[in-house]
């Protein structure tokens, strides 16, 4: 009975939600970002991290546009853990290929403080990559970051609200959504 109700619940996120950027979007804001990667890795066998959960969905349809020779692996981090205000970064899985002297491209969902990917690209940098790039399906408007400031590569660009669709959760939820969406209210 409880997951009925909280299914409605979500239900109810989702129909009152703004859409910020409808699928068509996306698609093409993915080809130009992929063409641009493209143009940077092609030629120095990657080494593509795909930051779990939330950049499941955009690594799925940016992976297979880019083309090139390269190999893939994932780490797990959150900040989050189903909450709508970040925390403390913990990590769930470090990444099995070896980084060292590699050019390591990490995919991930969002920007928004920085703090993650700071964190992810300092490890990397640590476990020896030559070059560490960043690619973030959407950034934040915010003024200023704790953390990273810019992504080398982002597709697309969101307002400071809390988001949803894509990869990107409410509280676990609704990450299959085929759009960018901000829940009212937040
Ligand atoms: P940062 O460290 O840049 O503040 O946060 C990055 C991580 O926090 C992202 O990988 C994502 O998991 C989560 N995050 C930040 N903002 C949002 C948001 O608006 N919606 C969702 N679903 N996750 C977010």
């Amino acid at each position: 009975m409880t997951g009925i109700i909280d299914s409605l619940a979500i239900q109810n996120i989702l129909n009152k939600a703004d859409l910020i950027h409808s699928e068509r979007e996306i698609q093409l804001a993915l080809d130009d970002m992929a063409m641009n990667i493209h143009r940077h890795l092609n030629g120095k066998y990657p080494v593509c991290l795909v930051v779990m959960q939330g950049a499941l969905v955009v690594a799925g349809q940016l992976l297979p546009r880019l083309n090139i020779p390269l190999e893939m692996d994932y780490i797990h981090t959150t900040r989050y853990r189903g909450a709508t205000r970040g925390g403390e970064l913990h990590w769930i899985k470090h990444p099995d290929i070896t980084l060292k002297d590699r050019n390591v491209l990490i995919i991930e969902d969002i920007l928004d403080e920085g703090l993650t990917l700071k964190a992810i690209v300092e490890y990397c940098k640590k476990a020896g990559a030559l070059e560490v790039l960043t690619s973030v399906l959407v950034e934040k408007q915010l003024p200023s970051r704790p953390g990273l400031q810019q992504a080398d590569f982002s597709a697309l660009h969101v307002p400071n609200r809390y988001i949803f669709g894509y990869g990107m959760d409410y509280q676990e939820q609704l990450r299959h959504v085929p759009g960018i969406y901000a829940v009212n209210g937040l």
